[in-house]
């Protein structure tokens, strides 16, 4: 059983998840495609997953074989666990509890090459449609705090598969780093009343030197204080605070920004490796009026080092504004729907 341990000095929680270390490769990247080619996330190999537990299929095709566009299955290889009680406990000064939660791969699409950027808008929503689907479904168990949403591009970027998939993981308690934007954004909104991210948009709009692109509902712009060389952020323009409520259309105009945004850093940066997370409010204060969900995109074009890791300081060698103004220029072709 995984385990949860609470540092006291920050309260940064850790999981301390030894099945997963106790895996062949241990230190190398997992699972990773075989020398033969063999990919466990490639249709006809539906029986080297886990069962299925959300998929988008062809009328008529059967649960766990071929005919699917887009497959969720429990990881193989857990963060956490998702059977158990939390029993939240002590051992002298320290914090712990069970690693309970639950951790999902959604393998975008059957086609083993393809890539986010280069699917279509209408399967890119498909995606982010996943999203919402399993984040309402884990919500149910009242265990969840927090569900994250994360995408790891390219080895460099943590991926031990090259097929394209995104993570879920529900966890037992609010991140950390999420508990640092919450807690921010409700000092500016006692302060001032108004979300922060709310003003930032604004404030973009108007100096229009850190912005990439925007349609109707979306905006993407390299932020001001970006840690690392082209950070870039995809915002609704107006206030919502949590991913999983928008209206129905929004999310095929967010797959339209998505989209463009990751053509142009692929056009400009010649596909780099990139993670990228979604940031939302977590679900006991899901509407409010001081967060504002997100995603964060980060290519991997430097490498985080000592300084950083010792200090929380980051050394970006690429201005925003000029991220932004070399990404505004890339011209991507428009996706088909
Ligand atoms: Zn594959
Ligand atoms: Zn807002
Ligand atoms: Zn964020």
């Amino acid at each position: 059983m995984p385990e949860l341990r609470k540092d006291p000095i920050i309260s940064r929680w850790v999981i301390i998840s030894t099945e997963r270390g106790k895996r062949p490769s241990s230190f190398s990247p997992p699972d990773k495609k075989l020398p033969d080619g063999f990919c466990p996330l490639c249709p006809g190999n539906e029986d080297k997953t886990p069962p299925e537990v959300f998929a988008y299929r062809s009328s008529g095709s059967q649960v766990n074989t071929p005919g699917w566009s887009l497959r969720v299955v429990p990881n193989k290889f857990p963060a956490l666990r998702i059977e158990g009680e939390l029993d939240r406990r002590g051992e002298g000064i320290y914090d712990k509890m069970n690693g309970i939660g639950a951790h999902e791969v959604i393998i975008e699409c059957p086609e083993h090459t393809a890539t986010l950027s280069s699917v279509s808008l209408e399967h890119f929503e498909k995606v982010l449609l996943s999203y919402r689907a399993r984040m309402n479904e884990l919500y149910r168990d009242r265990r969840f705090k927090y569900i994250a949403i994360f995408r790891n591009q390219g080895e460099v970027a943590g991926a031990s598969l090259a097929h394209p998939h995104s993570q879920i993981i529900a966890l037992p308690i609010v991140p950390k780093r999420l508990m640092e934007e919450l807690d921010g954004s409700k000092e500016h909104f006692n302060y001032k009343e108004r979300c922060v991210y709310c003003d930032i948009i604004r404030q973009e709009r108007e100096q229009a030197v850190r912005v990439i692109n925007e349609n109707r509902e979306f905006i993407a712009i390299t932020p001001f204080a970006s840690r690392f060389p082209f950070e870039i952020w995809i915002l609704p323009k107006n206030h919502s605070s949590a991913f999983e409520d928008i209206p129905d259309f929004h999310y095929a105009s967010l797959a339209e920004l998505f989209s463009d945004t990751l053509k142009r850093l692929s056009l400009s940066l010649n596909d780099p490796p990139y993670n990228f997370m979604l940031h939302t409010s977590p679900v006991s204060e899901k509407f409010n009026n001081y967060y504002h969900w997100h995603f964060e995109i980060i290519p991997r074009l430097t490498r985080v080092a000592g300084f950083e890791w010792g200090s929380g300081f980051y050394i970006n060698p690429t201005a925003p504004e000029d991220a932004a103004q070399f990404l505004k220029e890339a011209a991507p072709l428009p996706s088909g729907r």
